[in-house]
């Protein structure tokens, strides 16, 4: 009998971001493919029996291609397996999971989703910055910085106004403020970069438009990162709002981490 596969949006990195019913399609999974951004810690409890198999990217270096992922999914689910795609946010943003249910559908093996918790709504949350808030921001709008942006994009998202939300943008990071500022968004507008959200090396900063770059260039800004333009950067907290590192952190200068006191300096020169 054919078995079949499952994409599951594993959330923003956090175990306890992951939905019921990831949990119980990992429970029921003969085998997990899965991604470096989603979380992988607890598989072995998760999917316990289940083979595990890593087929996670770094940026540049695809490791396993993805028709090679597409092929082995495939196979598994043939061979009657219950197969999980295990993919980190949800599996329908940037995740190359439409790629992936085409793939089965052309295969004739049946195929569902699991929604996850994106980060791009998730991961600012995380810093405390809302992508909407009455009367400051009417819409968000989520853009991949894996290429840069072309002319039009720069000039619809100048032309929206509200908020700008861009994954996968650290390498564009130049090209994008110098387009968005060449456009016309003014220099003051604060841009908020959130890295590692939900993990405990989780830095956000914080600086207005026309001098992120050099914040950005100093604070030796990483991937995985997502990137806030727009008022609402304003509203962030001053400590982590969500996730575990939220209740570790006990309230006072002394014993906030570096993270922390980075926001605050920042917030403190530009808000
Ligand atoms: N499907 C995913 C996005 C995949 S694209 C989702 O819905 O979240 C990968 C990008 O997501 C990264 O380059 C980064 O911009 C963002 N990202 C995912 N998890 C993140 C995290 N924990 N912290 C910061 N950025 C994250």
């Amino acid at each position: 009998m054919i078995g079949h596969v499952t994409l599951v949006g594993g959330g923003p990195g956090a175990a306890d971001l992951m939905t019921v019913r990831a949990r119980d399609a990992l429970a029921a999974a003969d085998v997990v493919f899965y991604d470096r951004l989603a979380p992988t810690d607890g598989l072995p409890d998760w999917a316990p029996g289940a083979e595990l198999v890593d087929v996670g990217k770094r940026p540049g270096h695809h490791r396993v291609p993805q028709e090679t992922i597409h092929q082995m999914m495939i196979e598994a689910a043939q061979s009657g397996k219950a197969v999980v795609r295990l993919k980190g946010g949800d599996p329908f943003v940037f995740g190359r999971g439409c790629e992936e249910v085409a793939a089965c559908r052309e295969a004739e093996v049946p195929v569902t989703v699991v929604p996850g918790i994106s980060s791009a709504i998730a991961v600012p949350a995380a810093a405390g910055i809302p992508v909407t808030a009455r009367g400051v921001s009417k819409a968000f709008t989520v853009i991949s910085g894996h290429d840069p942006l072309s002319e039009e994009e720069l000039a619809g998202l100048v032309g929206l106004g509200g908020t700008t939300v861009i994954l996968m943008g650290v390498g564009t990071l130049g090209h994008t403020v110098t387009g968005l500022r060449r456009h016309g968004l003014g220099d003051d507008v604060p841009v908020g970069v959130v890295e590692h959200g939900f993990g405990t090396d989780q830095r956000v900063s914080i600086a207005p438009l026309g001098e992120i770059l050099g914040v950005a260039a100093q604070a030796r800004i990483s991937h995985p990162a997502v990137l806030v333009i727009g008022e609402v950067v304003r509203l962030a907290a001053v400590e982590p709002m969500t996730g575990e590192a939220a209740h570790r952190l006990p309230a006072g200068e002394a014993t906030a981490s570096a993270g922390v006191q980075r926001i605050r300096a920042l917030a403190g020169a530009v808000l």
